[in-house]
């Protein structure tokens, strides 16, 4: 195969497959015979309602957390519990969560940087010009110099976002990232999100900014009790959802 046509194959292909996914906290079963596939490129919301196991599903993708039974495989790569697989598979991975996550004692700058520098052994010259392109692409470039704790929400995520991107993700996993901001806060944030999603990247999003949903997704997956109740198109999951916990759950949100 020659290397267009390499790519194009894995530009077609598989992104995650989880195959019957079960996970106990204890004796409480969090999540249930979960099936999902993530074509490489798609862009999937995830929502329902607040202990419905949608951050514990997406934190199995990079083994934060860890399931019991079923298969996950993660661009190809099955899971499991070998040091050297997760790391390999958490590299495809980038996740931005509901608090940020930045180091507090870094500056912006360095946060985008430690993780190229000390993981994939960038020289820091290379990494901190790396850092400074997305630092500009998400808008923030003139606070590289500040820590976290000088900035707003909304620019402190949109910093977790950048530094993301950094490690050249293949996958993107954003758990609420705009529950925790101000109102005026969470377009800034939605708007990269949004840019992120045009230039193709795999995407999936926790979060019930159901304009974004609509803007963006390729599906839409609705979860109650650890299970996948329902996934569709946008368009079709808002006008016509089909269970009455959707039904319900949508009538509380919109
Ligand atoms: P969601 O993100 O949909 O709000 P979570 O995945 O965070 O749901 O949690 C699902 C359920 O699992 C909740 O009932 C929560 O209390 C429980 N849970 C989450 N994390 C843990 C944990 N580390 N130990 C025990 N129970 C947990
Ligand atoms: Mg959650």
């Amino acid at each position: 195969m020659n290397e267009q046509a390499t790519t194009a194959a894995s530009n077609t292909s598989r992104m995650i497959e989880m195959r019957g996914l079960n996970k106990w906290y204890g004796d409480f079963h969090v999540l249930r015979d979960i099936y999902l596939e993530v074509e490489r490129g798609e862009r999937i919301v995830i929502c329902g309602p607040s202990g419905s196991g949608k951050s514990t599903l997406i934190r199995c993708i990079n083994h934060l957390e860890e399931f019991q039974k079923g298969d996950l495989t993660v661009g190809r790569l099955p899971m499991t519990r070998d040091i050297k697989r997760i790391e390999q598979i958490r590299r495809q991975v980038g996740m931005v969560f509901q608090h940020f996550n930045l180091f507090p004692h870094l500056t912006v700058l360095e946060n985008c940087c430690i993780s190229p520098i000390w993981v994939q052994k960038k020289p820091r010259q290379e990494a901190e010009a790396q850092a400074m392109q997305y630092l500009e692409r998400v808008q923030i470039a003139e606070q590289a110099l500040k820590y976290p704790g000088q900035l707003s929400g909304g620019q402190q995520q949109r910093v977790a976002i950048a530094r993301s991107l950094c490690m050249h993700p293949d996958v993107m996993l954003f758990d609420e990232p705009t529950s925790a901001l101000d109102p005026e806060m969470i377009k800034e944030v939605l708007d990269v999100m949004v840019e992120l999603a045009h230039e193709g990247m795999t995407m999936l999003c926790v979060t019930h900014e159901m304009g974004f949903a609509k803007t963006v997704a390729d599906r839409v997956i609705f979860m109650d009790q650890g299970q996948i109740i329902e996934e569709n198109a946008p368009d079709r999951f808002f006008s016509d959802p089909q269970s009455e916990r959707t039904q319900l759950f949508l009538s509380q949100i919109l």
